[in-house]
């Protein structure tokens, strides 16, 4: 637990999220006053100086003072008041964090913003390093992952948007899974009703789309291939039966799980005009896909990319996590040799996050969880192995929670980026998603702004309540431009 006393001002989530960079993963509560045991951070503004101090069992070890001038704008005192807390904690911990003050999730889309508003390339990377205190590389990899997303948003047209479709069914829960996702073996006969409730969904998506084109098409999850194969066709028929797929520029489906992949799931994608999947092994090491509860080996990893390939698949994608618990160096090594040997067309390098509602963060003192200084060797690994392979930087995000608070990043093959991660990233189309727990997002250009639109995540309450959720939809559809 971290305790914060806030005087002079009443920014807590700017104190919050300066001490969550290096202490991720605690609880954080407010006080009114130095408590007399613990971590407790305080933050003092007054009208010339942001000052922070750490106590450790109310004696005060560390502190930063940051002065200002008297006509400061509401922004800046803001960032003075978390840069002063940030000092302290890095001059607390000897950690000089790669993503310096940003805590924010899109850096591409910041350094797209700023592009936009006409700074230089040079003058974006000074606003990464000085204000934010970004390293050099990080500040690099933004800007290089935001001309890269350029690329494809230029190729937006004003009528084009994206279908997301959820499928929230896992053959098992992985350790740090905090998905709504529900185990396909005991749910199969809901799995039936849940296909069926979809369909109707992606009817009446269908009937409010007309005159717009799909740029991207998703199927994603959980493991939509965890589904039976007659369950997996009937999900297939009714996309195609409800959207033109083949005007589709892409449409991937997430197969994931390489346990759930068959021959006959692969035609059908074929058949149905999917363009990409992603076959996600996270790591090639057995023991590591043991501990996180994977009921697969490393080779039905590769027999299903065979698999792939064999069908014909000319775009997958693998997701790899690094950081898992009681992996090192040189397993992340391993994994990276056996996925070059794969050579797919793209993969997406996650830094593994220890989420609320996972068994990993319940059970996190059982297990050997990489420090900061050994994820950031382990991402230059995977970042060169990326390299080697012939693939460049795409995409990125970062999460809350994230070990050393780095970053996730897509690495694609010339051409073979993923049109829906970058328009999920920079929000600047409309994505419609459909099924449990879809997060549908109207963009108006003339505004730039989003407005969410939210199913419930359960699939009790998905199949219950279906038609609140259209109606939702239809308020927001007429409400809204998009
Ligand atoms: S495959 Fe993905 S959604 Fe399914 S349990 Fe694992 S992490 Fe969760």
């Amino acid at each position: 637990m971290v305790n914060f006393v806030l005087a002079g001002h009443d920014f807590g989530y700017e104190v919050q999220t300066a001490i969550q960079i290096f202490f991720p993963n605690r609880h954080y509560y407010p006080a009114v006053s130095v408590p007399p045991e613990g971590m407790v951070v305080k933050s003092v503004y007054t009208e010339n100086s942001a000052e922070a101090c750490l106590f450790i069992d109310g004696a005060p070890v560390a502190e930063s003072v940051l002065d200002h001038s008297a006509d400061i704008s509401e922004k800046d005192k803001k960032h003075i008041i978390k840069e002063a807390v940030f000092n302290v904690l890095s001059k607390f911990t000897g950690y000089t964090p790669k993503w310096g003050m940003i805590t924010g999730v899109r850096p591409a889309k910041t350094a797209s913003e700023l592009s936009a508003e006409g700074l230089s390339d040079r003058e974006i990377l000074e606003y990464f390093t000085g204000r934010f205190r970004v390293s050099e590389d990080k500040a690099a990899l933004a800007l290089k992952v935001s001309r890269a997303e350029k690329e494809i948003l230029e190729e937006n047209r004003p009528e084009d948007m994206s279908i997301y479709i959820g499928i929230p069914f896992c053959p098992t829960r992985c350790l740090y899974c905090s998905f709504t996702s529900y185990p396909i073996d005991r749910y199969a006969k809901k799995a039936d009703e849940y296909i069926a409730a979809l369909s109707r969904e992606l009817r009446f998506i269908a009937e409010n789309i007309k005159g717009r084109r799909i740029r991207s098409l998703y199927i994603g999850g959980g493991t939509p291939t965890s589904l039976s194969e007659n369950q997996f066709e009937a999900l297939i028929d009714s996309v195609c039966g409800n959207f033109d797929t083949e005007s589709v520029e892409e449409f991937t489906v997430e197969a994931g799980r390489p346990d759930t992949i068959t021959p006959n799931k692969l035609k059908a994608m074929r058949k149905a005009g999917v363009s990409r999947i992603s076959v996600n092994p996270q790591t090639m090491n057995q023991k590591t896909l043991d501990i996180i509860g994977r009921r697969h080996s490393v080779e039905d990893i590769k027999n299903a990319f065979y698999m792939a390939r064999a069908e014909g698949f000319e775009n997958i994608n693998m997701d790899l996590i690094l950081g898992l618990p009681e992996e090192g160096i040189e397993d992340v090594e391993n994994t990276m040799l056996e996925i070059e040997s794969l050579s797919p067309e793209s993969i997406t390098v996650h830094t593994l996050a220890v989420k609320r509602a996972s068994r990993l963060k319940e059970n996190i003192f059982s297990y050997d969880l990489a420090a900061a200084d050994d994820m950031d060797k382990m991402i230059n690994l995977a970042a060169g192995y990326a390299e080697k392979m012939g693939l460049e930087p795409y995409y990125m995000y970062r999460q809350k929670a994230m070990l050393g608070n780095f970053e996730n990043v897509g690495y694609c093959r010339r051409g073979c980026q993923s049109i829906y991660n970058i328009e999920i990233m920079e929000e600047k189309q409309t994505v419609i998603a459909a099924g449990a727990g879809g997060a549908t997002k109207l963009y108006d250009p003339v505004k730039n702004e989003l407005v969410r639109v939210f199913n419930v995540k359960s699939v009790e309450d998905y199949l219950a309540r279906l038609d609140e959720m259209l109606v939702r939809k239809v308020k927001a559809f007429s409400l809204n431009r998009w």
